[in-house]
């Protein structure tokens, strides 16, 4: 999965926590296949409704979510609004705006980002 091109994209794209998944699944594992952080078993199973995966070799921390391993690990803030978050970050920091435009921007990201599911 290619990087969102501009922050709107990215905002759009990560607000949907299975483009999020997709994404950091391409990131982390670029052939595509997870493995478990615990023991690199590649026989995980992924569970929708929980977004977590499950590893099906015994051992303590079978099911694992992708922000283990991570610097996302010890967040209790769901990938999305930090895959979001650090899209804004980088699109800010290469963009010239007034503080108006960054505070209208950061409040409309704000918005998409950050409404989303708080099931996590
Ligand atoms: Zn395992």
């Amino acid at each position: 999965m290619d990087s969102p091109k501009t922050l709107l994209a990215a905002i759009n794209l990560f607000s949907d926590p299975e483009n999020c998944r997709q994404f950091m699944v391409s990131v982390r594992w670029p052939n595509g296949v997870v493995r478990c952080p615990t023991c690199g078993s590649e026989k995980v199973t992924y569970m929708e409704k929980s977004r977590l995966y499950n590893c099906r070799t015994k051992h303590a921390k079978q099911k694992f979510s992708l922000k283990v391993g991570t610097i996302f690990e010890d967040s209790p803030i769901g990938l999305e609004k930090w895959l979001c978050g650090s899209s804004l970050r980088q699109r800010m920091g290469s963009v010239r705006m007034s503080f108006t435009d960054r505070l209208a921007l950061l409040k409309r990201a704000r918005g998409s980002c950050f409404t989303v599911s708080a099931s996590q």
